[in-house]
């Protein structure tokens, strides 16, 4: 990679420059699948030597016909990136580093499940260049812990941010859960201030979702568990924004905040609608509005690529329209949406009474060209921009 292995650069801007690419890598294999949870991972590892040398085949199959593109951010997902070993992870970093020009000041993250770091693995992802790492944590309630079936407690949560902060990362983000069953907002409140004692640069909050196909979906379809209700969802939503900011974090997407500056610049680009590439099983890709994704099946996967054949599972290339309605909602998702690009990018604007509306029902303000979401309004972001798809604009 074009920069200096043993001393990243952390650039702390939220600048993301859009005509460069995004690189995300899906690593499939977890120690545990945890039950909520519908990201494709397996727990066998059996394979991993086949998917290591697989994932760089498809790097160098991907690049034979889109040559050294740049690229200034690197994700490694999953799926548990930090179960594969050092070497296995250098590997991967080097043909990435061989067939894309990397910027000299990338963000680079490594998601990291809190109960498979060491000092030895933390220090090694420094090495490799990675600059951030994003912390699984969830909860730091033991018991909370056992029932979303995570493999750690909330002692290795500590533990491995501090460790992290040993091993010279100066980017570090925590995911956070709420809006489990039977959680109260004491709880929620209580996560939340440990969190931010840790002083993480960013956290994603997020609530519990009961994603089809998942064992907790079978769990709550049988009766045996009841989800939050909408309602206290609602609640504690609007909980985190407020103590997320009085804890002068910036809210900047639905669910994330960062201290100023740390926002993450590779998920603005899935926001922001820039392009990225996706590699590994599942993985997702973006280039000028035509999306494709890879085959969710670790076999699938190992058996193109042994016939030298990129992984595709299916693709689409986004309609005018469909354009239009990402950059309504995702623009509202980032809390925030630019009414003359509106006009001037898709020949539509908001009717007005539409808009006051929103500002007498205190969901919205207006600042020069844009409309501003207030808590109330994050809190009903898809609804509003249901709306505005809906019936709420106008051709101009
Ligand atoms: S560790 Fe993460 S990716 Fe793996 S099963 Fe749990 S939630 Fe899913």
């Amino acid at each position: 990679m074009g920069q200096d292995r043993n001393n990243p650069q952390i650039k702390a801007t939220a600048e993301t420059n859009p005509s460069n690419l995004g690189l995300y890598i899906h690593i499939p294999f977890c120690e545990k699948k945890c039950f909520y949870c519908d990201f494709y991972s397996i727990e066998n590892h059996s394979q991993r030597d086949e998917f290591v040398a697989s994932l760089i085949k498809e790097v160098a199959l991907y690049s034979e016909s889109n040559p050294k593109q740049t690229v200034d951010t690197i994700f490694l997902g999953g799926g548990t990136p930090s179960l594969l070993s050092p070497s296995e992870l250098e590997k991967i970093i080097e043909a990435i580093g061989h067939h894309f020009i990397i910027v000299s000041d990338p963000e680079f993250t490594i998601e990291c499940n809190p109960g498979t770091v060491n000092t030895n693995n933390l220090s090694s992802y420094r090495t490799l260049g990675a600059n951030r790492l994003s912390f699984g944590v969830q909860s730091f309630f033991d018991d909370d812990l056992k029932f979303l079936s995570r493999i750690h407690n909330s002692h290795d949560a500590v533990a491995a941010i501090e460790e992290a902060r040993h091993a010279g990362f100066q980017n570090i983000n925590i995911d956070l859960m709420y809006a489990l069953p039977a959680q109260t907002t004491e709880r929620v409140l209580s996560n939340l201030e440990t969190g931010v004692a840790l002083n993480p640069n960013h956290i994603s909050a997020y609530a519990l979702i009961v994603e089809p196909g998942t064992p907790l979906f079978s769990a709550v379809s049988k009766g045996e568990l009841n989800p939050a209700e909408d309602n206290t969802e609602a609640a504690m939503y609007e909980t985190v924004m407020e103590f997320m900011k009085a804890k002068g974090y910036d809210h900047y997407e639905i669910s994330n905040y960062s201290a100023p500056g740390f926002q993450c610049k590779h998920n603005l680009k899935y926001w922001n609608g820039y392009n990225y590439i996706g590699f590994g099983p599942s993985a997702h890709s973006h280039m000028n509005n035509r999306r494709w994704w890879n085959v969710s099946s670790l076999n699938g996967y190992l058996s193109r690529l042994g016939n030298n054949v990129l992984p595709v599972s299916a693709e689409e290339v986004l309609s005018p329209s469909q354009v239009q309605d990402e950059f309504i909602f995702l623009s509202l998702r980032q809390g925030k949406l630019d009414l003359s690009v509106l006009i001037s990018r898709f020949g539509i604007a908001l009717e007005e009474d539409f808009v006051t509306g929103l500002k007498k029902s205190g969901y919205c303000t207006i600042a020069g060209n844009k409309l501003l979401l207030t808590t109330k309004g994050f809190t009903v972001c898809d609804e509003i921009a249901g709306e505005i798809l809906g019936v709420h604009s106008v051709s101009v």
